[in-house]
């Protein structure tokens, strides 16, 4: 870690009160260099995720359209299951 110490014009010695000014500046600045380091590298992070997130979103759009996901399954009843004498298709439920 480098001090800087400034002095006032005309004094030539650093006194202990100085020193330990220049310190605590010091530790400071050093503390929030490392604080911003950590801030950029989860930044850079979040970056990578979003981008990955955008590209599964479209990766999902694209399954969706190619497959015809977004319209009802059509079912091809089955009616093989009675309940009171009426036939319901055995894969859907439906009343057929
Ligand atoms: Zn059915």
């Amino acid at each position: 870690m480098v001090l800087c110490i400034n002095l006032s014009p005309g004094v030539k010695t650093v006194t202990h009160s100085d020193y330990e000014i220049a310190s605590v500046k010091a530790a400071g600045a050093e503390l929030r260099y490392r604080g911003e380091a950590k801030l950029d590298a989860v930044d850079a992070r979040i970056a990578e995720v979003e981008s990955t997130l955008v590209f599964l979103l479209h990766q999902r759009r694209e399954i969706v359209n190619q497959y015809d996901l977004n319209k009802p399954a059509v079912c091809h009843h089955v009616p093989d299951q009675y309940e009171d004498g009426v036939l319901f298709c055995i894969d859907c439920g439906v009343r057929v």
